[in-house]
């Protein structure tokens, strides 16, 4: 979970695309040998009086997100760049102000186009659980949809 011990700032203005004043830029993950390229985490919005957290999080040309799955849900905001997302058994190109929603327990993955950046707005519960990745019989499992296949070699 991620809090802030200090109280937001009632105006924080944008100093550029994915850029905002007072909001540090975190690396996307922790842990320690995790799948992801090119790929950075701003905390927007996180205070004990919400039971949410809006991150930015935005990767370089060709970066990628974790292939991952966990029962917390996702609600996504595309703001810049463009991209493909792997949600369940569906692949899709992705463009600023699209909407992408993932739901529990679902596999999913955002890749960035080569040449351009994709950062997009992500809504969460404050306290999750942890996500999980896939085994390699999961992962094999999904690659024998060909569009999966295709996506996950990107
Ligand atoms: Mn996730």
């Amino acid at each position: 979970m991620t809090m802030n011990d200090e109280p937001l700032s009632h105006f924080r203005p944008a100093q550029g695309p994915g850029d905002w004043a007072e909001v540090p830029v975190h690396a996307y993950k922790q842990e320690a040998g995790v799948p992801f390229k090119d790929i950075t985490r701003r905390v927007l919005f996180s205070s004990p009086e919400l039971a949410g957290e809006l991150r930015y999080f935005e990767m370089a040309p060709g970066g990628y997100s974790t292939l991952e799955r966990h029962d917390h849900v996702h609600a996504v905001l595309i703001l810049r760049g463009r991209g493909h997302c792997l949600v369940g058994s569906e692949v899709r190109a992705v463009a600023p102000n699209d909407l992408v929603y993932i739901p529990s327990m679902t596999w999913h993955q955002f890749r960035a186009t080569e040449g351009e950046p994709l950062g997009f707005l992500c809504l969460v519960n404050a306290e999750r659980d942890k996500p999980q990745l896939p085994t390699p019989e999961e992962r094999a499992a999904l690659e024998r949809d060909p569009a999966i296949a295709k996506f996950l070699a990107e």
